[in-house]
């Protein structure tokens, strides 16, 4: 299926010179679809994983018809289904919601104490140079509790993400090792996806994961990739031309993102 591409309109590259940290020239994040587009139903994705690679090696998003979680970490795309069973994605699975990059820390820094999931995402803030680019957040290590959820595959005529995320199941893992892969993304970013930190899980042993609503982090290693470019690929479907993207209210989208009001 064709692709509209719209890459001169839509891709923002903030230059900010004030900083002497430079992020490396490659590092753009790259998203199919919007989240909007997502929360009103708009399921059918056309874009194949084996396409996704070439944007990136790292990310988060989900699968055609909300079939599951997707993790996508050192160049391997994950399927969490909502049974919580953990699966290789096929380069010919579809997305129709995906955000990826290469990932490549700009930042990394090692922290041996035990801390809420509420209280790493306030430190790890602390670090940013600014809230007005994009970072990609890598957090590897040991945790003592990680609360996960995934969503139930979807019939049409589709439902809004708002119901159907109350099918979800949660999952909770005791002292696991594994991996969160995601994204802090700016508050003027809202239309076109969560703001603020979005992560996802996979365990080392690739047996568990989903999308992260709660952890208490132990020995993890935090790794933040500063990004300046945005590229979009806007899906050449039905779903999403006649999707009504003019009006999702920013508390709908925290309630699916976080679990609460
Ligand atoms: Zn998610």
């Amino acid at each position: 299926m064709k692709i509209i591409r719209y890459p001169v309109l839509l891709t923002a590259i903030l230059i900010i010179s004030i900083f002497t940290r430079q992020a490396h020239a490659g590092d753009v994040i790259f998203q199919t679809s919007t989240l909007d587009a997502l929360m009103d139903g708009v399921y059918d994705g056309n874009f194949a994983f084996g396409e996704l690679k070439k944007h990136g090696n790292f990310g988060l998003g989900t699968l055609n018809d909300l079939d599951g979680e997707m993790i996508g970490l050192d160049g391997v795309y994950y399927q969490v289904k909502s049974d919580g069973k953990v699966s290789i994605l096929p380069d010919d699975a579809k997305t129709p919601f995906a955000v990826v990059t290469f990932f490549e820390a700009d930042e990394s820094l090692p922290l041996y104490k035990e801390i809420s999931c509420k209280e790493l995402e306030s430190y790890i803030e602390s670090l940013f140079p600014t809230k007005n680019i994009l970072y990609a957040v890598k957090i590897d290590g040991r945790f003592d509790y990680v609360k996960t959820r995934s969503v139930p595959k979807q019939q049409k005529p589709f439902p809004p993400l708002t119901e159907a995320v109350k099918h979800e199941t949660y999952f909770e893992f005791k002292n696991i090792k594994g991996t969160m892969v995601g994204f802090w993304l700016p508050d003027y970013m809202k239309d076109l996806n969560a703001t603020g930190f979005h992560l996802h899980f996979i365990s080392d042993d690739k047996e568990s994961g989903g999308h992260v609503l709660d952890c208490t982090a132990k020995d993890i290693k935090i790794g933040i990739d500063y990004s300046r470019g945005l590229d979009i690929s806007l899906p050449d479907t039905s779903g999403f031309y006649n999707a009504n993207l003019s009006g999702t209210s920013g508390s709908d989208v925290k309630k699916v993102e976080t679990g609460k009001d």
